[in-house]
């Protein structure tokens, strides 16, 4: 992911590309983990030169996400998390380390009723890490 990549994604999305919105991108887009926004907050001030205020990163999470290039991610976990991949993916949530993992496969089977209008959806599939279930035995 290079810098002008993010330059795009935030112009397309009508976004004026500052400092702080294209690292925040960049860096939100150079993970898998699914951050939450501290956990963002610290990773931005960390590849930042400048410092990052937690105001400015929560005002820029929710214009990303009113734009639609990321997403926050329904997890049902105490603490919203933030991904970039906007397309419909499941998730796999653990509930020891509270980690979120991106599962490959296609969305079950579900007939809608006629003239319902589907919004956005959501899998998530509950359970234990391959790492947090070796650690218990
Ligand atoms: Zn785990
Ligand atoms: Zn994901």
């Amino acid at each position: 992911m290079n810098q002008t990549d993010t330059i795009r994604i935030l112009q397309e999305a009508d976004i004026r590309p500052s400092y702080q919105r294209n690292l925040i991108l960049k860096v939100l887009r150079g993970t898998d983990r699914h951050p939450t926004a501290e956990e963002l907050l610290e990773m931005v001030n960390q590849a930042s030169e400048i410092a990052i205020s937690r105001a400015t990163l929560y005002n820029t999470l929710q214009l990303f996400v009113d734009k639609g290039i990321i997403v926050q991610v329904d997890s049902r976990l105490h603490e919203a998390h933030y991904e970039p991949n906007v397309t419909f993916h499941p998730h796999f949530i653990c509930s020891e380390c509270k980690r979120i993992f991106d599962i490959q496969g296609d969305l079950p089977i579900a007939s809608i009723p006629a003239g319902f209008k589907v919004h956005s959806h959501t899998l998530n599939i509950n359970g234990i890490c391959r790492e947090c279930s070796s650690k218990k035995v």
